[in-house]
């Protein structure tokens, strides 16, 4: 059995990963190193309530700061590992110090996406040492352009609207969230927002941000304009695949791991937003890029460098919060799937089943947790699906 893992990255997937080894036993010793000078935190907490002022960081750890060194797992916030020698198998930290290992997980996650404009009132929003600036920005400059209708931008204006502040939101797709949310979820998203005061512009392709005149504009493929004090660029994430790819491990999108979450290195394993993996049920590779897949994936892959049976890949699922309502997503969602709507849209409660071909594929609910749970376990089984219901309007 391995002596020392070391864990570079101390996101969910990464903490996870060293809670799971010591869980199951392993003696030896635990390093997990991350570039974030935090305790390992909740990243959801960042576009709600860290951004509303209502949350703390400290509330918002995973665990307390006793919980690593009781588990004797050697936290190391606040350093970056630099670089990665799969020959000599070993880790070089920005302090200066080499680790061996006998095995190496990656849990580098991923970062914001970002249209490069150099101006300090152009934001993105992936952890919490974003937030200071965007926070300011929107509570002095009062009005916020928001590039991107995805979770992180349909929450920031949520939050933003929460702090006072007039929003834009500019979205390139014909829907909000419409990657995780079929046509008529996505469509009660943006009557949400729209009555919360939040000025929403689909099928808006941003192409450039100017700094001008003391804010920034927005000017769109067709020429169109819109203007703020300040801009939140949310356009997803890019994989944070650059220790990996400089190790000559194989990388395409993100880090490629085989359900074993092992990279094409030796002993070296990958697991969270960083990764592509196959995931047998969709039939393809992708990108898991939410908090249960990467906690999921963190202990599947501490499980694997045990040698240990790990559980199968589970069908993704996420939430959201906006506007005092949580919806929760599950599977994989395509614009012809058929619809079954169980509950009413409006009245807050509700089940929407999608379904390919008779089959349950994707999932979204609202205030019926039990119901996505179980519809999970439907579109796992593959399973025909059975109920009598009222197909969507
Ligand atoms: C603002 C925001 C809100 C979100 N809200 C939701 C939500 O409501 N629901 C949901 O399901 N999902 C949500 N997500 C997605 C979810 O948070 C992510 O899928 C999850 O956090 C990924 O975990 P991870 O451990 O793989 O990566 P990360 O959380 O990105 O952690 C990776 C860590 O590795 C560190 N790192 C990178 N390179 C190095 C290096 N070389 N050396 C040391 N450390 C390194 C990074 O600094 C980072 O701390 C949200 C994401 C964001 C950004």
């Amino acid at each position: 059995m391995s002596e020392r893992i070391v864990v570079v990255g101390a996101g969910v997937a990464g903490a996870t990963a060293a809670q799971t080894l010591r869980r199951e036993g392993f003696a030896g010793e635990i390093v997990l190193v991350g570039a974030e000078p935090d305790l390992p935190y909740r990243r959801p907490a960042v576009s709600k309530d860290l951004l509303a002022g209502t949350g703390t960081i400290e509330r918002a750890a995973l665990k307390p700061a006793a919980f690593w060194a009781e588990s004797r797992i050697d936290l190391r916030p606040g350093v970056t590992a630099e670089a990665v020698d799969t020959d000599r198998a070993t880790v070089r930290l920005a302090t200066g110090e080499t680790l061996g290992y006998d095995s190496l997980l990656l849990a580098t996650g991923a970062r914001a996406r970002t249209l490069d404009t150099g101006s300090k009132r152009v934001h993105t929003l992936r952890g919490r040492g974003d937030i200071e600036a965007l926070r300011a920005a929107v509570t002095t400059g009062g009005s916020l352009l928001i590039i991107g209708g995805g979770l992180i931008g349909c929450e920031v204006a949520a939050t933003a609207r929460g702090l006072g502040a007039r929003v834009t939101l500019l979205n390139a797709g014909s829907e909000l969230m419409d990657r995780v949310l079929p046509a008529p979820v996505s469509a009660l998203l943006r009557r949400r927002h729209v009555e919360h005061g939040v000025r929403v512009e689909n099928d808006v392709v941003t192409t450039d941000l100017v700094d001008a005149d003391g804010g920034v504009t927005a000017v769109a493929a067709d020429g169109r304009t819109w203007s703020a004090a300040a801009a939140l660029v949310a356009i997803g994430s890019v994989p944070d695949t650059a220790l990996a790819e400089a190790a000559g491990i194989t990388v395409n999108d993100g880090i490629v791991v085989d359900h074993h979450h092992r990279t094409s290195a030796h002993n070296v394993f990958a697991a969270g937003d960083a990764t592509t993996v196959y995931h047998p049920l969709r039939g393809a590779y992708e990108r898991p890029q939410h908090w249960n897949s990467a906690m999921s994936a963190g202990a599947a892959a501490a499980m694997s460098i045990l040698g240990l049976p790990a559980a199968t890949a589970e069908v993704p699922w996420g939430w959201t919060d906006q506007h005092g309502r949580s919806l929760q997503f599950a599977g994989w969602l395509h614009p012809h799937n058929e619809l079954i709507v169980d509950g009413d849209l409006d009245g807050g409660e509700f089940l929407v089943t999608a379904l390919h071909q008779s089959i349950p594929v994707g999932a979204v609910a609202m205030a019926r947790p039990r119901d996505l749970r179980a519809t999970r376990t439907l579109i796992d089984a593959g399973r025909p699906y059975r109920t009598p219901a009222v197909p969507a309007p």
